[in-house]
C-alpha cells in the first residue's frame, strides 16, 4: 500500500486524494485538516449567495467518503501540532493543499486603522470560519472596496445584499443579523487601472447589476480615460465583455435606491485618514494610462469617506515551518508538483493548488494542477514505497496529543447545523465558532 497525506481539504486538495485513489489501486490517502470542518474555501470563502458554486461541496463530498480516503478533521500541521518532518515519517508520501492563507499588504498610511480590513477577514466572518474577527459594520455608512478582483466583488456585493436574500442562505446567524441592521448604503469599489484592465470575470460584474434596491454607477469620464474603452473589439473577449457591461453602466440615468455601488477606476490608494480615532476617508491618488499596461500618478488626489475599508488586493500563502518557501512568490518552490528544497527535489514531498502556483484561477483550475502533482507522486511511487512507515498514522497522531475530528464527526457537525438553522426558521445555518463546532463533532 502506498500512504499518503494530503494537508488541506479544500478543492486542491480533494482533487489531489482523487487522483491518487482513481490512479493506484494500493493508495491510502488521509485528507488532514486543521479545522474540524473540510472543503477550504469552498465552505470558508464562497459567498453563502453563491449556491450553486458551494454544492461543489457535494462532489468533493464523495472524495472524501472514498473507502481508502479518511478526512482527519482538527489536525494542524507545523509546530503547534505534527511538525512537518513527523508527518513526513508517519507517511510514504505527504502533499502540501494548504492555499494561501492571508492577505496581500497595502504598505501605505492607516492601513492598519480602527475600520480597515482585509477582505479575507470580511469574507471570514460572513462564512462562520471558527477564527474570524467580528465588528466590521460598527458605525460605518459608507464602505470602500480596494481591487476589482472577484473577492472585491464578492464583498461589495454582500454589502448590498438584504436580510430577505441571505436568511435562506447558510450564513452564521450572527452576520445576518449585522448586515440586516447595517446602515452602509454607498459602496465605492476602486481599482488602481482601468476598466478593461480590471480582474473580475464579467458573470460576477453583471450580478451586482441584479441586487434588488441597488443601483450600480460608473463614471463615465473614468471609462473614457482607458483607450482600450473606446475600441472594445481589440480586447480579448473577457474583458471585453467587462467593458461592455461597464459601458451600458455609465450611460445609464441615476435613480434612487437603498444602496448605491460606484465602480471606480484609475485611482490608487496612497493614504486611510483617521477621523475620531478610526478610518474616515481612503485618499487615492488619480492615475493614468502609461502605454505599457500599468498606470503613472498624476499629482491630483482625491479623497473618498469611508468609515469600513475592505483591502481586497489578493491573497498570499504563508510558510509552513519545516518546508521551503519563496517569500517572493508566497509558494512553495517546485517541479510538476515536487517540492525542491535548495533546488533539488526532496523525496515524498509535494505541494498543489495555491501554494503551488499562486493565488490565482477559480476552482477548476485546481483539477489540472493537481493532476500534474499526481502524477509527479505517481511516477516516484515505486521508490518511495519502499521506506516503512506505521500501519495506523493516527496511533501516533493520538500519542501526540492530537484525536482527529473522523467523517462521522463533521458529519455530526452537519446534522447540528441543520437543527441549529430549524430553530431560527432557517434552513442549515453555519456553526461559528470553535466550541460549538468541537462539541458537535462528538455527538455521533
Ligand atoms: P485578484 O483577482 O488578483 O485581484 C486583486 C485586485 O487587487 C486587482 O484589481 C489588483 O489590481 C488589485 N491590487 C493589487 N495590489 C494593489 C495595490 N497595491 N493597490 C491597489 N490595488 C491593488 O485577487 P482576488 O480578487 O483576491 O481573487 C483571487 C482569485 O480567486 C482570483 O483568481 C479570483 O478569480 C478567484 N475568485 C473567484 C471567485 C468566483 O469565481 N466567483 C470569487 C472569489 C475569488 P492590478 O490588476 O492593478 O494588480
Amino acid at each position: 500500500m502506498l500512504r499518503i497525506a494530503v494537508v488541506g481539504s479544500g478543492p486542491s486538495g480533494c482533487y489531489t486524494a482523487q487522483g491518487l485513489v482513481q490512479q493506484h489501486p494500493g493508495a491510502l490517502v488521509d485528507v488532514l485538516d486543521r479545522l474540524p470542518c473540510p472543503y477550504g474555501l469552498v465552505r470558508y470563502g464562497v459567498a453563502p449567495d453563491h449556491e450553486k458554486i458551494k454544492s461543489l461541496q457535494n462532489t468533493l463530498r464523495s472524495v472524501l467518503e472514498h473507502e481508502r480516503v479518511r478526512f482527519l478533521g482538527g489536525v494542524p500541521v507545523g509546530p503547534e501540532g505534527v511538525p512537518a518532518a513527523r508527518l513526513r515519517e508517519l507517511y510514504h508520501a505527504v502533499v502540501y493543499c494548504v492555499g494561501a492563507a492571508t492577505d496581500r499588504h497595502l504598505g501605505i498610511a492607516g492601513e492598519d486603522l480602527p475600520g480597515s480590513w482585509s477582505a479575507t477577514e470580511f469574507v471570514s466572518w460572513y462564512s462562520a470560519h471558527p477564527d474570524a474577527a467580528d465588528g466590521f459594520l460598527t458605525g460605518a455608512r459608507s464602505a470602500v472596496v480596494i481591487g476589482v478582483g472577484n473577492v472585491a466583488v464578492d464583498v461589495t456585493r454582500m454589502l448590498a445584499r438584504g436580510a430577505a436574500e441571505l436568511s435562506p442562505t447558510d450564513i452564521p446567524h450572527a452576520a445576518l443579523t449585522a448586515l440586516a441592521a447595517s446602515r452602509v448604503r454607498e459602496i465605492s469599489m476602486v481599482g488602481r487601472r482601468g476598466p478593461s484592465q480590471a480582474r473580475f470575470t464579467t458573470r460576477e460584474l453583471r450580478e451586482l447589476g441584479t441586487l434588488p434596491d441597488t443601483e450600480v454607477t460608473v463614471d463615465p469620464r473614468e471609462l473614457a480615460m482607458d483607450p482600450a474603452c473606446a475600441e472594445p473589439g481589440s480586447l480579448p473577449a473577457p474583458q471585453r465583455r467587462n467593458v461592455e457591461v461597464l459601458r451600458d453602466w455609465a450611460g445609464t440615468p441615476a435613480r434612487t435606491a437603498r444602496h448605491r455601488i460606484r465602480l471606480r477606476f484609475f485611482l490608487r490608494p496612497v493614504e486611510l485618514l483617521a477621523r475620531e480615532g478610526r478610518v474616515g476617508a481612503v485618499r487615492f491618488e488619480r492615475t493614468a494610462p502609461d502605454g505599457a499596461g500599468g498606470v503613472r500618478g498624476t499629482g491630483r488626489f482625491e479623497d473618498v469617506e469611508a468609515q469600513l475599508v475592505l483591502r481586497s488586493v489578493g491573497y498570499r500563502g504563508v510558510p509552513l515551518e519545516g518546508l521551503p518557501f519563496d517569500p517572493a512568490t508566497g509558494t512553495v518552490p517546485h517541479r510538476a508538483g515536487r517540492v525542491l528544497r535548495d533546488g533539488a527535489v526532496a523525496p515524498g514531498e509535494y505541494v498543489a493548488g495555491w501554494i503551488k502556483r499562486g493565488p490565482t484561477g477559480v476552482i477548476g483550475t485546481n483539477r489540472p494542477c493537481a493532476k500534474e502533482t499526481v502524477a509527479s507522486l505517481l511516477a516516484d511511487a515505486a521508490a518511495l514505497e519502499r521506506r516503512p512507515v506505521p500501519d495506523e498514522p493516527v496511533t501516533a497522531l493520538r500519542a501526540a496529543g492530537i484525536d482527529p475530528v473522523r467523517w462521522e464527526g463533521w458529519c455530526a457537525i452537519e446534522r447540528a447545523e441543520a437543527e441549529l438553522g430549524a430553530s431560527l426558521g432557517r434552513g442549515t445555518v453555519k456553526l461559528p465558532d470553535w466550541q460549538s463546532l468541537m462539541d458537535a463533532a462528538q455527538r455521533f
